[in-house]
């Protein structure tokens, strides 16, 4: 099908160019006028016929008239019927050769022109104006007949003979254009078809590729899911082996120092850190583990001001519950300046409870790389956990262990301990240094017991004891109940000589302590026997019992006096 706006600018244009038809026309007419009268008689009227009907077109065109349809429609009928008409005179009267060309090919004009103003790919337009256009002819033919005129069998013969030829030719050109427009639009419709469905074709595609873009996104997506949770099993399985490390070398001692120091190796090798260290609230504690310096860390005031900050009465009552922990992973120095000199990042502060009566102490971690203790809560719950269970099960048995060495009624060591000590220090690692020993023994106790009664006899005994711990601490030596009242000393780095001399004023410091109790005030007796290592003896599991011998010979010859071994019998 025409699309109407081609066809109406088509045939717009068709009738400017009438406008140069007009001109050649008009010159036609006035060449006929001026100089052949013969000729411009018989050329006139149809020349002014043609000439006034495009006139009419071309005002009609050119004042958009043509824009409704049937004006353009009635035009081109008017021009047809005009030509129609004039060649139906021609073939009546006849004329000049030149007039009858000029007429025909006018007439063939316009047909051509009419038959594009319609759809020819349909047959009944195509005959349908074939025939209209034969209106001239045929009305033309029946009035001749009517009329009866000269000649009008032939006459009308020959009308008849124009309109069948007229039509034939009419019929033929608008077949021929009918076939031309169908064939464009075919082709016009299969390319569009072609177009269509490449254009199917290529938004399939598209589709194609935006699912598969799609799928794409997501299985990066699942890749990415799949790598953090892989990361995430990896640093767990760490984490895990870390904790196992961790619980094991705890259980391997019972000595805190140790634990803290191997405790610190372990986190240092874990994690990236600047400072790693068990440090206690209570001072006197904290000077005891501590080989790691915060000052050397952080700097002097730095370290004072973290002391201040971290180990305050409101950090520590902030974080005194079990398990309580205070991690940073970006570090904001405008609030805790003292770590920007060292550029601190990160910092895991874990409170631990020491002991039942409430030690605390704050296992403080550093690092530079921010963000190194992210999602480490689990693992320092656990670890410190452990640490925390692991230092109580220490001082507890630290605790008993002091209890089972020491003599109740004294506060010295007992004989027990004696034999561990002894063995511990000199029989099983050798020793060394010169070692000497004294047994102490109160002179007639069971009178004095007999006399002021048991508990007197108790009170002279830790009496006794007082003075003995006194003077073995003094010269860094240690003191034990050996029996009742038999007491032990052991020094170490004294010569036989030194040993006697602090013998000798202990006995001296004894004899002149009374004993008070109420009214009760008496003075007390010891025998002393003192013997050395190695001067006397080589053999140092003989110590004791040679000090022992000494003190026997002291009792037999007098009491009240000290006895030096002397090496003999
Ligand atoms: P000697 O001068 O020979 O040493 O005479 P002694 O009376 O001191 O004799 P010995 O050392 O053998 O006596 C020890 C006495 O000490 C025997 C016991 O009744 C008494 N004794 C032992 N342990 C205690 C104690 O814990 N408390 C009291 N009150 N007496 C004790
Ligand atoms: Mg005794
Ligand atoms: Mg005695």
């Amino acid at each position: 099908m025409q699309n109407k706006e081609q066809l109406l600018e088509v045939q717009t244009i068709f009738s400017r160019r009438h406008i140069g038809l007009l001109i050649v026309l008009l010159l036609f007419l006035a060449n006929n006028f001026i100089f052949n009268n013969q000729q411009m008689k018989i050329g006139f009227i149809p020349s002014m016929v043609i000439s006034s009907v495009l006139v009419l077109d071309i005002f009609l065109a050119y004042n958009n008239f043509f824009h409704k349809f049937p004006f353009l429609v009635i035009v081109r009928y008017i021009e047809i019927i005009a030509t129609g008409i004039l060649i139906s005179d021609i073939s009546d009267k006849g004329m000049s050769n030149i007039n009858n060309i000029v007429v025909i090919l006018f007439y063939s004009m316009f047909l051509i022109e009419i038959i594009l103003l319609y759809d020819m790919t349909e047959l009944r337009n195509s005959l349908g104006v074939s025939i209209l256009c034969q209106i001239p002819f045929i009305a033309d033919a029946i009035m001749v007949l009517i009329t009866h005129d000269d000649n009008y069998v032939t006459r009308s013969i020959n009308y008849i003979s124009v309109a069948i030829i007229s039509f034939m030719v009419s019929w033929a050109i608008a077949t021929y254009y009918g076939k031309t427009q169908k064939y464009y639009e075919q082709y016009m419709f299969s390319r569009d078809r072609l177009l269509d469905r490449a254009k199917d074709n290529s938004e399939k595609i598209n589709e194609s590729q935006k699912n598969l873009r799609t799928v794409n996104e997501q299985l990066g997506i699942k890749k990415f899911e799949l790598e953090e949770a892989y990361h995430k099993i990896n640093n767990v399985n760490a984490d895990m082996e870390f904790q196992n490390h961790f619980m094991t070398m705890m259980m391997s001692t019972l000595n805190l120092g140790k634990l803290v120091n191997e405790a610190r190796e372990l986190l240092n090798e874990r994690f990236d850190l600047s400072y790693s260290e068990l440090v206690f609230v209570n001072e006197e504690m904290r000077d005891k583990y501590i080989t790691d310096s915060l000052e050397n860390v952080l700097g002097e005031e730095e370290a004072l001001e973290f002391n201040e900050f971290f180990l305050s009465e409101l950090f520590i009552q902030e974080h005194s519950e079990m398990g309580s922990r205070f991690i940073l992973g970006q570090v904001d120095y405008d609030e805790f300046p003292f770590f920007k000199k060292a550029e601190i990042a990160s910092v895991a502060v874990n409170t631990l409870i020491m002991d039942d009566s409430g030690n605390r102490a704050l296992y403080i971690m550093l690092s530079k790389v921010r963000d190194i203790f992210a999602d480490k809560e689990m693992l320092f719950s656990n670890i410190f956990g452990q640490m925390e269970v692991v230092a109580r099960n220490i001082s507890l048995y630290y605790e008993i262990r002091q209890m089972s060495i020491m003599d109740a009624l004294t506060g010295l060591y007992n004989r027990r301990y004696l034999n561990v000590y002894f063995n511990e220090n000199f029989i099983n690692s050798g020793a060394a240094r010169n070692v000497s020993a004294a047994m102490v023994d109160i002179d007639f106790f069971k009178r004095i017991n007999d006399t002021y009664g048991h508990l007197f006899g108790d009170m002279a005994i830790k009496t006794v004891a007082k003075l003995i711990g006194i003077s073995a601490k003094a010269n860094k030596g240690e003191a034990f109940r050996y029996g009742g009242e038999e007491f032990v000393i052991i020094l170490e780095g004294k010569s036989l000589s030194e040993a006697a001399q602090i013998m000798e004023e202990l006995r001296i410091s004894i004899k002149n302590t009374p004993v008070v109790s109420g009214e009760t005030s008496i003075n007390l007796n010891v025998s002393i026997g003192v013997t050395a290592y190695p001067e006397i003896t080589k053999d140092i599991s003989t110590l004791i019992d040679r000090a022992d011998k000494a003190m026997y010979y002291s009792k037999q010859h007098g009491r009240d006096r000290l006895t030096v071994d002397n090496g003999t019998d």
